[in-house]
C-alpha cells in the first residue's frame, strides 16, 4: 500500500496528465503548447510539484501523430510519450497511461487531446484533491456543441444506465482527476469489458465534481465513430448489469401463459367444431414468438461473449515504446 498521507505530497502533488491519441497530428501540437504551459504555470504556482509530466499514449495513430509527440519530447522534457503497438481504443489508452503513470504520479489527470474539454479546470480539480478527494469527476456544464441526435442519445442511455443500476455521473466523459491510492485499487480490476466511468465510482472512493465548458474541436475530427460509441455504450451496460438476463426471464414465462391460454381458446373451438380462422394468427404468434426467441438469444449470446472475452485474460494493450526522461522538466530547455 503506497503511503499518499504524507502532506507535502498532497499540498503539492506531483501530477500527470494522460492524453490519448488517436490520429491527433493536426491539433497536437497546438494541444502540447497549451497544456504545457498550463501546467508550467501550476508548477510557477506552487500547486503541482516540479517535476509534473504531460503523457501522452499514441493509441496506433497511423497519421504523423506519434512522430509529432517523440520529437516534442525531444524539445522539452515535460513530455513524455508511450505508443501502444495498435489501436486499442480511447478506455485502454487511458488505462494504458494510468498504470504507466501510477507509481511515478500522487495524482494523474486524463484528458483528450482535442482541447475540447476546459485545461482551466486543472485548478479546480486539484484543490478538491487537496481538500481530499481521491477521484475528481469532470463534469460537462451543457452539451450545447453536440448535435440534438447525440444530445438525445446521450440523455437516453444516462437514464437507461441508472435503470439498469449502474453508478455512472451524468455528463461526465473521461475527464477525471484519480489519486495514486485509487489508481493501485484500480489496477486490480482485471476485466476486459472495460468501461471506466462505471467501475471507477464503484470503487468508492471519496469524490467530487468539478464542472467545466466543452468547446468545439478546434481541429481534425471526432474519433470516436458511431461503431465506436455503440460498443461503449454495450460494454457500459453488459459490464455492470445482468438485468437484462432477469428481464428475458420475466418476458418468457408471460409469453408461456399467454401461449397456454391460446392453446385453451383454439382448443375449446376445435372441440366446438368451430371452423378456426387459424393461418393468419398462427402465423403471427410464430413470428412474434420467433422473434422474441432470437431476440432474447442475442441479449444472451452478449453475456456469453463477455464471460468468453473474460476468461481469456488478455492484456488489455502492448506498450510498444517508451520516452520517459527524470528530473526536473524544468531544468531543460522548453521550445515549444
Ligand atoms: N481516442 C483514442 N483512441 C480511439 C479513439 C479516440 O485514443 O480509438 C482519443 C482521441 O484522440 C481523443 C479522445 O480519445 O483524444 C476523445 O476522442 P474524440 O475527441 O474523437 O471523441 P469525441 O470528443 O468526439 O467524443
Ligand atoms: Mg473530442
Amino acid at each position: 500500500m503506497q503511503n499518499i498521507t504524507d502532506n507535502s505530497e498532497r499540498n503539492m502533488p506531483r501530477l500527470i496528465l494522460v492524453v490519448p491519441c488517436y490520429n491527433e497530428e493536426e491539433i497536437i501540437e497546438k494541444t502540447a503548447g497549451v497544456m504545457a504551459e498550463k501546467l508550467r504555470r501550476l508548477i510557477g504556482e506552487g500547486s503541482i510539484a516540479a517535476d509534473s509530466r504531460i503523457l501522452f499514449v499514441n493509441d496506433g495513430s497511423r497519421d504523423d501523430t506519434a512522430k509529432i509527440i517523440h520529437s516534442l519530447t525531444q524539445s522539452d522534457g515535460i513530455f513524455s510519450l508511450i505508443s501502444l503497438a495498435g489501436n486499442c481504443g480511447h478506455q485502454n489508452a487511458i488505462l494504458a497511461g494510468m498504470m504507466f503513470a501510477k507509481d511515478k504520479a500522487d495524482i494523474v489527470v486524463t484528458i483528450d487531446a482535442d482541447l475540447q474539454q476546459d485545461i482551466e479546470a486543472l485548478d479546480d480539480f486539484i484543490s478538491k484533491y487537496k481538500a481530499g478527494c481521491e477521484v475528481v469527476y469532470g463534469v460537462r456544464n451543457d452539451r450545447n456543441t453536440d448535435g440534438a441526435m447525440k444530445k438525445m442519445t446521450a440523455s437516453l442511455y444516462y437514464n437507461l444506465m441508472h435503470a439498469l443500476g449502474t453508478k455512472v455521473i451524468k455528463n461526465h466523459a473521461d475527464y477525471r482527476l484519480v489519486s495514486a491510492k485509487a489508481l493501485n485499487a484500480l489496477s486490480g480490476y482485471s476485466e476486459v469489458n472495460l468501461f471506466l466511468r462505471g467501475l471507477i465510482p464503484t470503487m468508492g472512493f471519496t469524490s467530487d465534481v468539478v464542472y467545466f465548458d466543452v468547446k468545439e474541436r478546434e481541429a481534425g475530427t471526432s474519433k470516436y465513430t458511431l461503431a465506436k460509441m455503440l460498443t461503449l455504450a454495450m460494454d457500459g451496460i453488459t459490464s455492470f448489469s445482468t438485468k437484462p438476463l432477469h428481464l428475458i426471464g420475466l418476458a418468457g414465462f408471460i409469453a408461456v401463459i399467454l401461449a397456454v391460454i391460446m392453446c385453451i381458446v383454439v382448443l375449446v373451438d376445435w372441440i366446438n367444431g368451430k371452423n378456426v380462422p387459424g393461418y393468419t394468427t398462427l402465423l403471427i404468434i410464430m413470428l412474434v414468438a420467433t422473434g422474441a426467441i432470437l431476440i432474447s438469444l442475442g441479449v444472451i449470446g452478449e453475456y456469453i461473449a463477455k464471460v468468453y472475452m473474460e476468461t481469456k485474460r488478455r492484456p488489455h494493450y502492448i506498450i510498444d515504446t517508451v520516452v520517459w526522461q527524470e528530473g526536473r522538466a524544468s531544468d531543460r530547455e522548453a521550445s515549444v
